[in-house]
């Protein structure tokens, strides 16, 4: 059996819709997927619905933003009641902040003399909320950079001159709102992060696991958030990232991973 716990749609920054994912993870012989969009959990009833009647699982999650010193930090969510008033409450409010930071960073791009209108932006976010690959898209629709990469290189990557950061979350804050919503708190890729040390006081905040397996994490990065997991009592976690097309590498089925990985996680609740 085969499972996939990490997969955004269009609700967020990934190009398929919720239904086209269940027909992916079907078509791949995933069994159990999560949607994990960043900071919405508008596509898990959608998902939920499209699963209806096959032999899929949908398991509501979310990747909610949070920052710590200046660094983006990623809280997966597992198991999450989508309609807890907390939860629902901070994402709207998120959604809210996405919106405005989209505003700033297109004033951002007038001293670029790159006229870009909110009205595309929030025509390429489609459903959900707003990121940096929505303006990215658009960018590249109208030229002035040849891809996403070189949006993020040039001008909206951390650092570069129209890059705005997002609300400022701290970690306990995201692990809060999704224990209080019944959910499993989870660090993203920590191979990504590259933050070892933060553990330790993530666990403190009430972190219970961590992605071990995911599709950017080297064998060697695998085999030591294992230890790292098993040293603080941690769940394992594990999953693709997908973002459809517009990512290209993992789309959904090209990296997976056996249930007996995840068996831990995917028994703290019923499914
Ligand atoms: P946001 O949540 O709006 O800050 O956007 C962050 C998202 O942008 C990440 O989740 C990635 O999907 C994407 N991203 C970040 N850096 C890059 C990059 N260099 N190239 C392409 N996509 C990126
Ligand atoms: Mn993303
Ligand atoms: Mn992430
Ligand atoms: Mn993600």
């Amino acid at each position: 059996m085969w499972v996939d716990l990490h997969i955004h749609t269009n609700f967020s920054d990934g190009t398929y819709s919720p239904g086209e994912t269940v027909g992916f993870a079907k078509r791949a012989n995933i069994s159990i997927i999560s949607i994990t969009d960043h900071d919405t959990v508008e596509g898990i009833e959608p998902a939920l619905e499209a699963a209806k009647g096959s032999n899929i699982t949908v398991i509501p999650g979310v990747e909610l933003s949070a920052r710590k010193e200046g660094k983006s930090i990623h809280i997966l969510g597992y198991f999450i009641d989508c309609k807890n008033k907390g939860l629902i409450d901070f994402l709207n409010w998120m959604k809210e902040a996405r919106y405005k930071r989209a505003e700033k960073v297109i004033e951002k791009f007038r001293s670029f003399d790159i006229e870009l209108d909110i009205q595309e932006v929030i025509k390429e976010a489609g459903p959900g909320v707003i990121g940096r690959t929505h303006i990215a898209d658009v960018l590249v629709k109208r030229g002035n950079v040849n891809g996403i990469g070189e949006a993020f290189a040039k001008y909206l990557g951390y650092g570069k001159p129209c890059y705005i950061p997002k609300a400022n979350v701290s970690p306990k804050e995201a692990i809060d709102i999704i224990k209080d919503a019944s959910g499993i708190p989870i660090l993203a890729h920590p191979g990504l992060l590259s933050e070892d040390n933060w553990i330790p006081e993530l666990v403190t905040d009430g972190l219970e696991g961590i992605e071990v397996w995911y599709s950017r994490h080297s064998n060697n990065q695998i085999e030591k958030y294992k230890s790292i997991a098993q040293k603080y009592n941690l769940l394992m976690s594990g999953g693709s990232d997908s973002h459809g097309r517009m990512k290209k590498y993992p789309l959904i089925g090209e990296y997976k991973l056996p249930y007996s990985c995840l068996k831990a996680l995917l028994t703290k609740r019923e499914i």
